[in-house]
C-alpha cells in the first residue's frame, strides 16, 4: 500500500461518522448535531400550577375488612382487654381487580386503652407492608 492510499483510507476513516455511515452515535464524538426543534413554552417543567390531579381514593364502602388483632390481655398489668371498645387506628385500602368486579379489602390497625392507662396498638404485619 502506497502512502497516499493509506492516507486516504485514514481520512475516510475520520470522517465517518452516524450520519454518513453505519457508525454508531455514540462515536461521534463531544460535538452532537441534535438539538430539538421544539421552542420553550416559559412553563416550569412538569404538573403546571392549578392542574387538578387525580388520586385513587379510599373507597367508601369496603367488600372486607381485616382487623390486625390486639393482645387479649394488658401487656402491662394483665388485665383482660375489652376487645369490642377497639378503636379503629390506620385503614389502609387494598383493591384487588376480580375477573367482573373490584374487590376492595380495607386493613385496619386497632387501638385500645386499658383501665390502667396502658394504650395497646396492633400493627400491619411486616408481610403485608413489604413487596413480595
Ligand atoms: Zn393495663
Amino acid at each position: 500500500m502506497t502512502l497516499l492510499a493509506r492516507l486516504e483510507a485514514l481520512e475516510s476513516k475520520v470522517n465517518k461518522n452516524s450520519y454518513n455511515s453505519s457508525k454508531p452515535p455514540s462515536t461521534d464524538g463531544l460535538a452532537k448535531k441534535t438539538s430539538s426543534l421544539r421552542e420553550s413554552s416559559g412553563k416550569p417543567p412538569g404538573g403546571q400550577a392549578g392542574h387538578k390531579g387525580s388520586t385513587l381514593k379510599q373507597a367508601m364502602q369496603p367488600t372486607e375488612h381485616i382487623d390486625y388483632p390486639l393482645p387479649g390481655q394488658c401487656e402491662r398489668c394483665h388485665h383482660e382487654l375489652p376487645l369490642h371498645d377497639a378503636l379503629v387506628g390506620e385503614r389502609r385500602q387494598v383493591v384487588d381487580v376480580p375477573v367482573a368486579a373490584f374487590d376492595v379489602v380495607e386493613q385496619r390497625t386497632l387501638s385500645l386503652r386499658c383501665q390502667c392507662g396502658q394504650l395497646h396498638t396492633s400493627a400491619v404485619p411486616a408481610s403485608v407492608t413489604e413487596p413480595a
